[in-house]
């Protein structure tokens, strides 16, 4: 399974993709901003799962989430957003433009591994 891991933090980047690789997903895909996730999606057709972080410069998480799902292609990919944008309102924003399951940062490796587990049934 391939794994397209999103955020501008390169640190959290690197505690995303460490906590995968613990649950068992070598095979991760990384992107500084919305606009490399686009373009590695394009270039990477078997993508299956996409962690984005909300914040970022070039083209944020939110308008990412919104791109992705106006691709019929995209429509029923799992997406997870990671973020620091933990309020009521941010959550309800993020679940209508199509986000699947919501992480409030700091997270720990076992909320990772449940709301992976739960996108993808
Ligand atoms: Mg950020």
């Amino acid at each position: 399974m391939k794994i397209l891991v999103v955020d501008d933090s390169s640190t959290m980047r690197r505690i995303i993709k460490n906590t995968l690789q613990r649950l068992g997903h070598q095979d991760i895909l990384e992107a500084e901003h919305g606009v490399e996730a686009w373009s590695l999606l394009t270039q990477h057709a078997d993508v299956n799962v996409l962690i984005t972080d909300w914040n970022m410069p070039e083209m944020n998480g939110l308008e990412l989430v919104k791109k992705v799902r106006a691709e019929a292609k995209y429509v029923d990919m799992p997406i997870i957003m990671v973020t620091t944008e933990g309020g009521k309102a941010e959550v309800i924003t993020a679940l209508k433009a199509g986000v699947n399951n919501y992480i409030v940062k700091p997270f720990t490796p076992q909320v990772l591994k449940e709301k992976l587990e739960d996108v993808l049934g």
